[in-house]
């Protein structure tokens, strides 16, 4: 039954990071603001069922894997006994904690939270499906943030509660004694980190002849070396041709390089990517152009092809991340607000929680290879890093691109514990311009990760002595 209608001065399709952050700025820009979340908290996926939940899975990977290294360095707590009900309860606090305190800068702001499932049914309407019926909400300006939703693979079997995604591996329901993960990306590998240090026998199977594909092989091949002697299997350039349950587990069969026809496993996880929900919200009744996929195209200022409706996140591009997101967020509520407004970062940082962990931002080898563009570059190893040493570790890398004629930093990555904190550094020196002078001159606190970043721009200058390269 259609209920009274209500109106919004800027109307929120979701309440993931970059939907809250775009209701939060444009509350805050003196706008009147309805958030429409079709779950009982906020947070969307990051929050609840993904970059937070898998964090801190890692961190208790992260414990067991350096309790059980130092054995032979002195310490021995004997084999860790776990107790797997309180790790998840743990994590599911944390989600919590978070979830409350969104719940609180809601009602700080004076948003309107609606929970439901919105649609769009008109260009100016969005009728939101809540447990007490329909409410129909008229809007000025409108902010899709409505997210995406794992990749299914349609061939392989849909009922059968062995068959994860990445939502139900976070759900730490079973841990399975052999596991399949389909896809090296960042979601496989990060979910392979968790389970093998709970104890599961993980095989991995990538489509392409490296593990997280959109990284440069140097970068990745530290965190190769390490798995391979940690995991049963990693099978790069094959393909899944089907997967058939049976009592007894999954039975998957391979197309691939050195696979076996078919292998039994008790669990497998599909992780190869993430679809964009644009065919969910009605986008047609609003007149807004979605592509094959799901994407909605937007301008520098967020704006899809209806001048009041916008659109951030996931749903209009990729990288799929959440701090991608909540910037266009805050972009598109002050276009909204009438401030002069537009999407002009140089770079968006991709990090792999893994171990070790993996990390670059701007401009990759590979691309400038593609482009044809000229580089300096210089890799500094963390085996003459003394923090890297102490921590037990030496396979790290930091790497930085630097243009030939002027030393500006175009590209940078890094590969090893703790690595994924070093990034920063390198954003904002892409982002103010910043040469390798600049950035080995800024003096870096010893003993630190963060020095390799300096040391790697010294190399480019010629004035590292921590190293010694001929010349
Ligand atoms: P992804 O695109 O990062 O990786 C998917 C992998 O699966 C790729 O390596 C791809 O080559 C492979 N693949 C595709 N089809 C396959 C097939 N049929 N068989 C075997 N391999 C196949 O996607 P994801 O890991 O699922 O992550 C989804 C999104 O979520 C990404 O946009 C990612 O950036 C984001 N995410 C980010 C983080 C982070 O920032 N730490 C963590 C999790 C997810």
């Amino acid at each position: 039954m259609n209920e009274a209608v209500l109106h919004a001065e800027v109307l929120v399709l979701g309440g993931g990071p970059g939907g809250y952050s775009a209701a939060f700025r444009a509350a805050d820009l003196g706008k009147q603001v309805v958030l429409i979340e079709r779950y009982p908290v906020l947070g969307g996926v990051c929050l609840n069922v993904g970059c937070i939940p898998s964090k801190a899975l890692l961190h208790t990977a992260q414990i067991i894997h350096e309790v059980d290294e130092f054995e032979q360095h002195g310490i021995n707590y004997g084999k860790p006994a776990l107790d797997i009900d309180k790790i998840r309860a743990w994590k599911e606090s944390i989600t919590k904690t978070l979830n409350e305190g969104l719940a609180g800068l809601v009602k700080q702001r004076n948003v309107n939270l609606i929970q439901g499932t919105g649609k769009f049914t008109s260009p100016d309407t969005v009728a939101v499906e809540t447990e007490s019926g329909i409410k129909t909400i008229r809007f000025d300006q409108a902010i899709i943030a409505a997210g995406s939703h794992p990749t299914k693979i349609p061939i392989f079997p849909h009922d059968d509660p062995r068959l994860l995604d990445s939502t139900d591996a976070l759900e730490l329901k079973e841990i399975p004694e052999k596991l399949l993960i389909v896809g090296g990306g960042i979601i496989g590998l990060e979910m392979a980190t968790v389970y093998h240090a709970f104890g599961s026998e993980i095989s991995v199977v990538e489509l392409m002849d490296q593990i997280i594909p959109g990284c440069d092989k140097d970068l990745v091949t530290p965190l190769f070396r390490r798995i391979k002697k940690q995991y049963k299997n990693i099978w790069l350039e094959t393909r899944v041709t089907s997967i058939e349950s049976h009592d007894e587990g999954l039975k998957v069969f391979f197309d691939g390089k050195g696979t076996p026809e078919s292998e039994m496993f008790d669990a497998v996880l599909v992780a190869v990517g993430r679809r964009p929900n644009g065919k969910l919200i009605g986008a047609d009744q609003a007149g807004i152009n979605v592509d094959e996929q799901g994407f909605i195209a937007v301008d520098k200022q967020q704006r899809t092809n209806i001048e009041h409706i916008f659109a951030i996140g996931d749903i209009v591009g990729n990288p799929m991340l959440a701090h991608k997101a909540v910037h266009e967020g805050k972009v598109a509520a002050e276009v909204v607000a009438g401030l002069k407004a537009g999407f002009d970062a140089l770079t968006i940082p991709s990090v792999a929680y893994t171990d070790p962990e993996v990390t670059w931002m701007g401009l990759t080898e590979n691309h400038a290879k593609q482009q044809g563009i000229e580089y300096d570059k210089a890799v500094f190893p963390w085996a003459a890093s003394g923090r890297s040493l102490c921590f037990g570790r030496k396979e790290g890398l930091t790497k930085i691109l630097c243009e030939k004629e002027t030393g500006r930093l175009l590209g940078a990555g890094m590969v090893g514990p703790n690595a994924g904190e070093l990034i920063a550094e390198a954003v904002l020196a892409l982002e103010m311009g910043a040469d390798a002078e600049d950035i080995g001159l800024s003096i870096h606190p010893h003993p630190m990760l963060s020095e390799t970043f300096g040391f790697a721009a010294e190399m480019i200058t010629g004035t590292i002595t921590d190293l010694y390269i001929k010349k």
